[in-house]
């Protein structure tokens, strides 16, 4: 199955009521936008759309993993990414400004674009350190070249550098989200 480099939904035809998605994205989606953090990676997304006369509900389920550099030896690697979040796209005359909850969309427009709102989403769902996992074999999983040539010591002593001993995972994120979510 070939990727997309965009995501939009034709909402103009559907029925009031809920309508399935699914959009697979691959390096080529990611290649769109500019100066980009992320340059490869794939995910599966999955967009539930409830559809109502003034107004449209979208719940987006993003799964997959993207390619980051790791910031204590500086080689990439997968990491992976899940987000879970809704969307209200609501009809305006005007221009109105969008932001991360509401997307306005003028009353004639036939499409909506979800690109740039699932990118900022991966985006948004990694966490702030992006080191290499540990491994099963509990050791890390940098490249211990690379991480000579930098003369990086130890694992504490990396967090000591940055300042932040107490890495919010992405679960810990996710979690975060989600009660937020539900309120
Ligand atoms: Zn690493």
């Amino acid at each position: 199955m070939s990727t997309l480099t965009k995501c939009s939904i034709a909402h103009k035809a559907l029925s009031v009521g809920t309508h399935r998605f699914d959009f697979k994205i691959g390096d080529r989606f990611f290649e769109a936008f500019e100066g980009s953090e992320i340059h490869r990676g794939k995910a599966d997304v999955q967009v539930v759309l409830n559809k109502q006369s003034n107004l449209l509900t979208l719940d987006f389920r993003i799964e997959g993993e993207v390619c980051v550099t790791c910031d204590r030896c500086l080689e990439e690697f997968m990491m992976p990414v899940g987000y879970t979040g809704t969307l209200a796209v609501r009809y305006s005359e005007t221009e109105q400004e969008s932001d991360g909850e509401v997307m306005w969309i003028g009353p004639s427009e036939t499409e909506i674009d979800l690109s740039q709102y699932i990118y900022e989403s991966i985006c948004l769902s990694l966490p702030y350190q992006r080191v290499h996992p540990v491994g099963s074999d509990g050791k890390s999983g940098c490249d211990p070249d690379m991480l000579a040539r930098f003369n990086i010591v130890s694992e504490e002593e990396f967090d000591r550098l940055t300042g932040n001993e107490q890495t919010e995972t992405l679960q810990d994120k996710l979690k975060t989200k989600k009660s937020t979510n539900e309120k």
